[in-house]
């Protein structure tokens, strides 16, 4: 498989925050918007899932538009993929045309430019370029679209007759895949992405993204002594940082402090059983599940005077989703540090940080799947955003 390669220098991401910008399932509500989030790593920003009005919910977030490199889609369901083409074209100066004979900068895009990236299943490229056709969008930088094929896809070829648009770039891959999942379709020196597929109604994508091993805390005090006594040069320093063991002239072995596992965030899009994630997703700082379907008589007064808990989970599974103790469960399988649930049904709010009301729903959700998971878990909310600390204790 070719590698993915990124001319841009690899981001440090000292920080690495999610917000998430959509949190409902198939319909929307006054408080959730459709499916989407922002990672921030460092300065950039990727996108997983574009639900409706993605682009809108950006502007409501600290999240910064321009920043936006990269878009990642579970699945072609509308609630996860409807607001793309806006936010593609919000992004690469895609709004507005120009009359027959008068200039565009955008008539003569710099094919040399890193692409924009979009990755998803099979139909993402033929959606993108279609949509694009048909709305006469021209876009002011290139776009390349990367699809990872179920083994059941066709291997080759766009799925589209339709001509390929100038600001689409033509190194566009068909990622196969092997031995059950998507290893490394994006990669450089800092992060990585793998994927799996997941179980959902339609083919469905979990994504994991891979931090690099962060370089241990190094205390120069520990080494100074030996090392100007042994008249080694200070530039030893950069190789102990390293964490690599150095022999001095006196025979005095030096030890750099140990490399710390990287961070790993994994992103679920809709699933009724994510296993095959697991060789992917062991270990995972966090765990982001969707919670579609809760049973939770006497709180939500639509609950059903017939429905418990089997037979909601049962409906939850037939329709290719999970409840709260599901996500719980899973998160404890891959020994997630923490769990955070999103893509409620629309009867349960989105507004529990204003609203008791709507707290004592949300707490009841994330209870049920802490009885799982074995510790406490979070309900997102629209523009919530978080924080993925390094680990202090490997
Ligand atoms: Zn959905
Ligand atoms: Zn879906």
């Amino acid at each position: 498989m070719p590698e993915a390669t990124d001319s841009r220098p690899p981001i440090r991401s000292s920080s690495i925050n999610v917000t998430f910008l959509g949190t409902a399932s198939a319909m929307p509500s006054s408080t959730r918007n459709h499916s989407a989030l922002a990672i921030r790593l460092g300065s950039d920003v990727w996108i997983f899932d574009c639900g409706e009005a993605t682009q809108h919910q950006v502007q409501k977030s600290n999240v910064k538009m321009g920043k936006i490199e990269k878009v990642f889609i579970t699945h072609t369901h509308g609630d996860h993929i409807f607001g793309l083409i806006p936010l593609l074209a919000g992004c690469l100066n895609g709004a507005g045309g120009a009359a027959d004979g008068v200039e565009d900068s955008r008539k003569s895009i710099n094919m040399n430019e890193p692409p924009f990236e979009i990755y998803g299943p099979l139909g993402t490229r033929a959606y993108v370029r279609s949509a694009l056709t048909y709305t006469h969008t021209m876009l002011s930088r290139p776009y390349v679209v990367h699809e990872l094929r179920f083994p059941s896809d066709p291997q080759n070829g766009d799925f589209t007759n339709l001509w390929r648009l100038r600001s689409e770039s033509p190194t566009g891959r068909n990622i196969p895949q092997i031995n059950g999942v998507w290893s490394d379709v994006y990669k450089d020196k800092i992060l990585s992405v793998s994927a799996a597929p997941i179980y959902h109604s339609v083919p469905c994508i979990g994504y994991t993204i891979t931090e690099a091993m962060i370089p241990g805390k190094i205390d120069p005090q520990k080494y100074v002594p030996d090392i100007k006594r042994t008249n080694t040069p200070m530039t030893v320093m950069r190789r102990l940082q390293a964490g690599e063991s150095v022999r001095l002239s006196d025979g005095t072995v030096l030890q750099g402090p140990k490399p710390r596992n990287g961070r790993k965030i994994v992103i679920l899009g809709d699933t009724y059983n994510p296993s095959p994630m697991i060789p992917i997703a062991q270990d995972a700082d966090l765990l982001i599940h969707e919670a579609t379907n809760a049973h939770l008589p006497g709180i939500v007064p639509t609950t059903k005077d017939d429905d418990t808990f089997e037979s909601v989970q049962q409906t939850a599974k037939e329709r290719g989703h999970s409840t709260p103790q599901m996500a719980g469960a899973f998160a404890k399988r891959i020994g997630a540090a923490s769990l955070i649930l999103n893509h409620f049904s629309a009867r349960y709010p989105g507004n529990d940080d204003v609203d008791p009301e709507a707290k004592i729903i949300m707490d009841a959700i994330g209870d049920l799947a802490a009885m799982e998971f074995g510790k406490p878990v979070v309900c997102a909310r629209d523009l919530m955003s978080v924080d993925i600390g390094i680990r202090t204790a490997e």
